[in-house]
């Protein structure tokens, strides 16, 4: 595949692209990493053509483990790989799924209106807080075939793309909070965890 050539501008997702989550609810889900897990806040390398088998690969283990917790999106660096890729799922628990896959994903505009909503993550279990962001943006990234796709997203789906690319260039949810608030939710959850493992 030759990303170099012209790129095809899709308009969406290719579903074929998650044939397996037809059989998601029998695959081990792969273990998420835990904050403060230094991987967490690395910054990403952008994903390659020959990477490409490897990504295919690591996504069923991958939704399955975000399906399981559940969550609504997962980044490469969540379960330890350096690489610019995301999925993101914000279809209600009862409804079809929505799967999306983020290849170096970049947000090309975002609105001047800010909405706020309360962010979870999935490697800062159990800890939630109010966060800022752009209310809509339009993002563009490339999908398993090489094709590059423009999306519009607003609402949950907005914050949830802004969330996990965030975790691409090393950034937690608690970093758009106040140094008070971060520590004071980062002590909650090493006391949570340490707890946990006794
Ligand atoms: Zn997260």
């Amino acid at each position: 595949m030759d990303w170099h050539s012209a790129p095809s501008l899709a308009t969406s997702q290719d579903m074929s692209e998650f044939d397996f989550l037809s059989g998601i609810d029998d695959v081990p889900p792969t273990p998420i990493l835990i904050a403060p897990q230094p991987v967490l806040r690395e910054v990403t390398r952008d994903v390659r053509p020959e990477d490409i088998a490897f990504i295919r690969d690591q996504l069923p283990g991958m939704f399955s483990a975000m399906y399981k917790a559940p969550g609504i999106g997962l980044a490469a660096p969540q379960v330890g790989l350096g690489m610019r890729f995301a999925l993101v799922d914000v279809a209600e628990e009862d409804a079809p799924r929505e799967p999306m896959l983020l290849i170096n994903p970049e947000i090309i505009s975002d609105s001047d209106q800010l909405a706020s909503r309360e962010e979870g993550c999935l490697s800062l279990p159990n800890q939630y807080a109010e966060v800022v962001r752009p209310e809509s943006i339009r993002v563009r990234y490339r999908n398993l075939a090489g094709e590059t796709i423009e999306r519009d997203a607003s609402g949950l789906l907005a914050t949830c793309i802004q969330h996990e690319m965030d975790h691409l260039d090393g950034i937690l949810f608690v970093d758009h909070l106040s140094t008070l608030k971060r520590n004071m939710i980062m002590r909650r959850l090493a006391k949570e965890q340490k707890l946990r493992r006794h």
